[in-house]
């Protein structure tokens, strides 16, 4: 049975990012599930990729890099009264994915969040927004679509820690001075995920389970102190609780982002779909059985997981000061301007040159914080 959220019995569904490899999940689910339409795409640049998709869906389109930055918030809310979606699933990359979360949620549509920079640039703000406009924030990141169902589960008031599993990327065992030099090669080889380039070199840094400890920590209203990381390589426990008796509660699938983007689009429903059902003994190959292994991150060679952490516990403007901050720095280092090495050194020097401490009042206060950050950071890049 489909839902029958609009006329035509089907859930409509506008993908902000439909490029990307979050917004080619999107699809696929779109091609395979009946119960979803398509009812509008976006993208930034990639215009050809755009109008293809665009008459596969037969929807309307909008090429953000073809609005002027200042007309850009107007252009999102112009198109989605146009399309009129039930639901938005945001797959843009980076803060720019902040504007268009706050229009989904001015617009008062349920939002598919896999933008992790609108929690930790703005997450208060558009908590409130959504309270206000009664619509729904319902997280993609595959850790926190865990824990959203694990807290469902547990029941909030009964959970005491919030425990992320992070693969580890490709230099989890790799000595100290290599990871330092490593090359953009090396940092897009992940070993379990298929991701933009972005996430994929955050990943190798753990700059990207940082930004997830901050979503997590707004998202779920948990202090920094109570969030552990742990080293999974195999991502098949995609997060864990722990309840105040003490037992840990886990949720596992193959790595698959399309399992957390169903869970998201039909939520509250969970539903039988078109995916393989996780098996237990999918593990066995010929004669070797794969296990499930966990480990203490190594913050020693990974600084930026404690420089996310330290964000999270000052708050305030700290989390757009290490997201600006790591977004210029891995910029760089995909540019070929600065050695991986650097990137923590940058992120950490930009949040110790100021106090960003402090109450975020608005969103004028998120980009001017966001911009200093920005300046701040550039300005270590050039002096290197
Ligand atoms: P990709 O780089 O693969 O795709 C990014 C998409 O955003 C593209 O469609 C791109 O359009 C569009 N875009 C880029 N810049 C802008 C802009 N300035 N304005 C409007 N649209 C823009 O990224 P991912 O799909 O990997 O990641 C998207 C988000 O989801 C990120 O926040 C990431 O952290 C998060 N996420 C991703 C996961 C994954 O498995 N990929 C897992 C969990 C979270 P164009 O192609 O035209 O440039």
């Amino acid at each position: 049975m489909v839902d029958t959220n609009n006329a035509e019995g089907r859930k409509r569904v506008l993908v902000l990012g439909c490029t990307g490899s979050i917004g080619t999940s999107t699809l696929d689910i779109a091609r395979n599930e009946p119960s979803y339409a398509v009812c509008g795409l976006t993208a930034n640049r990639n215009a050809e990729k755009l109008a293809l998709l665009g008459a596969e869906f037969s929807c309307p389109t909008l090429l953000a890099s073809a609005v002027a930055r200042d007309g850009l918030k107007d252009a999102f809310a112009s198109f989605i009264a146009e399309t009129r979606p039930d639901i938005i699933v945001n797959g843009i990359a980076g803060s720019a994915g902040l504007v268009p979360s706050i229009a989904a949620l001015e617009a008062g549509v349920d939002l598919v969040l896999a933008n992790k920079e609108s929690v930790v640039m703005a997450g208060p703000l558009i908590f409130a927004l959504a309270k206000k406009n009664n619509c729904r924030i319902l997280p993609v990141d595959s850790e926190h679509s865990a824990i959203f169902t694990l807290l469902r589960q547990c029941g909030r008031e009964n959970v005491d820690r919030l425990v992320i599993t992070a693969s580890g990327g490709p230099f989890r065992t790799w000595e100290k001075e290599r990871i330092k030099n490593a090359t953009l090669a090396d940092a897009l080889k992940h070993p379990t995920w298929s991701m933009g380039t972005k996430i994929t070199v955050d990943s190798a840094s753990l700059g990207n389970k940082g930004l997830e400890v901050i979503e997590a920590c707004r998202l779920f209203g948990f202090s920094a102190d109570d969030v552990q990381v742990v080293v999974h390589p195999q991502s098949i426990v995609h997060s864990l609780v722990r309840t105040r008796d003490g037992a840990i509660y886990a949720q596992m699938s193959e790595p698959d982002m399309k399992h957390p983007i169903i869970s998201a689009l039909s939520y509250p429903a969970v539903r039988e779909n078109f995916m393989k059902p996780f098996d237990l003994t999918d593990f066995v190959c010929g004669e070797t059985v794969r296990t499930l292994t966990f480990e203490k991150p190594r913050t020693d060679a990974f600084p930026l997981l404690s420089i996310a952490f330290g964000a999270a516990r000052t708050d305030g403007f700290a989390p757009i000061a290490f997201n600006a901050a790591n977004e210029v720095a891995a910029g760089a280092f995909i540019e070929g301007k600065i050695g991986f090495g650097r990137i923590p050194e940058i992120v950490g020097a930009t949040l110790d040159a100021e106090n960003w401490a402090g109450d975020v009042r608005d969103l004028k206060d998120v980009f001017e914080s966001d911009r200093r950050a920005r300046e701040i950071a550039a300005g270590f890049i050039s002096g290197s």
